[in-house]
């Protein structure tokens, strides 16, 4: 893998296409180096041909909103793609489907969706795009999109639009099957139908649930470990999980556990937290001791649910997906 693509490795786009970009901003954690280069396409046209063209030895990162993501502090090698604009479309049809593009956020799904009288509440309360929902088969409050994704589009690293059925995905607990370099760019949905006052008070009370429950305030990526499973961890749509990570966290001891900047969150333990100042080495460092002592305490291992992307301040990591 090349280190380091000169632009004139890199092929002509319409979009933005920049060099060295702090992704730190880009993220929920605020952590994190830069991409080696992010590009941010005008449209599906403009991303299929700079992938078609793109030498494939580069690697390439679709990112969302980094609401799931440790970006490490040496940054992320190759091309990191962000869709915007171009991408953030959302249509109701009259035969009930809801067709959003990659780049949508959640919550504004959800909203559109409740108007036109379809059930996409439980996307209310995730602070992702539709991208990374499908990517990590979201989901709350008993629903996943496993359970309303009637197909996703998407362009192969090597710039083709394919059309995916769920079973192409191979939707499971917090998972999915997509190929690596493969860019979700849009989702169909086909969601239950609902009265939209009912549906808009189902998201208010979540919003308020969720409010007092979780920091949803603070710079965090969510839940940091996956519930674990029991006996199976295949974890089709449903959760299956029934053990707690939080409580696993708490019975070690570990609420409030800080190394640096980063701490186990006094509200919800199983929340990795910046409380300012912390690196993504930090962050990462802390959730692996967290695992070691809740292996101590419980014989159980955690795994990650939060992403870790990119490589360690000295450069000379993987530079791909942190393993469990
Ligand atoms: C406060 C808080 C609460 C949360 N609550 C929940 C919850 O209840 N349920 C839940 O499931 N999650 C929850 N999350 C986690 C997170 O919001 C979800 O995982 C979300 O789906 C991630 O979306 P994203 O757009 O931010 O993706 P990112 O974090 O940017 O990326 C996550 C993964 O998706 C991939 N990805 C993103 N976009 C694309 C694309 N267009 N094409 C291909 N791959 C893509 C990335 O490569 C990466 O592998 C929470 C996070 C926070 C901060």
């Amino acid at each position: 893998m090349s280190r380091s693509p000169t632009p004139q490795r890199l092929p002509a786009v319409r979009g933005t296409l920049t060099a060295d970009r702090p992704l730190a901003p880009l993220t929920w954690l605020r952590v994190g180096g830069p991409a080696q280069w992010l590009f941010q396409p005008a449209d599906e046209e403009d991303l299929a041909h700079f992938l078609a063209a793109l030498d494939p030895e580069i690697p390439v990162f679709p990112m969302g909103v980094g609401s799931n993501l440790i970006v490490r502090d040496g940054g992320i090698p190759g091309v990191t793609i962000r869709l915007g604009r171009g991408f953030n479309a959302i249509r109701c049809t009259d035969h009930g489907r809801v067709i959003a593009g990659a780049a949508a956020l959640d919550a504004h799904v959800a909203r559109r969706a409740a108007e036109a009288g379809r059930d996409l509440t439980f996307l209310r309360t995730i602070p992702g795009t539709i991208g990374g929902a499908v990517r990590m088969n979201a989901g709350c409050y008993g629903s996943y999109v496993a359970d309303v994704l009637e197909s996703a589009r998407a362009l192969t690293r090597a710039g083709e639009v394919v059309t995916l059925a769920p079973e192409d995905l191979a939707l499971g607990y917090r998972s999915s099957a997509l190929p690596e370099g493969w860019v979700l760019t849009e989702a169909t949905f086909a969601p239950p139908a609902g009265d939209p006052a009912a549906l808009e008070a189902r998201m208010a009370e979540q919003i308020a649930r969720r409010d007092a429950s979780q920091p949803t305030r603070d710079r965090t990526a969510g839940s940091t470990f996956r519930n674990p499973s029991g006996a199976s961890s295949t974890g089709q749509a449903g959760d299956s999980h029934d053990l707690k990570a939080w409580k696993l966290i708490d019975e070690a001891g570990l609420r409030g556990a800080a190394l640096g900047g980063a701490q186990m969150n006094p509200k919800h333990p199983n929340f990795l937290t910046n409380t300012g100042s912390a690196t993504a080495a930090e962050l990462e460092e802390l959730g692996e001791r967290v695992r070691k002592k809740v292996y101590e305490n419980s014989g159980l291992t955690l795994e990650w649910e939060i992403m870790r992307v990119g490589d360690p301040p000295d450069g000379r990591g993987s530079g791909g997906e942190g393993q469990d």
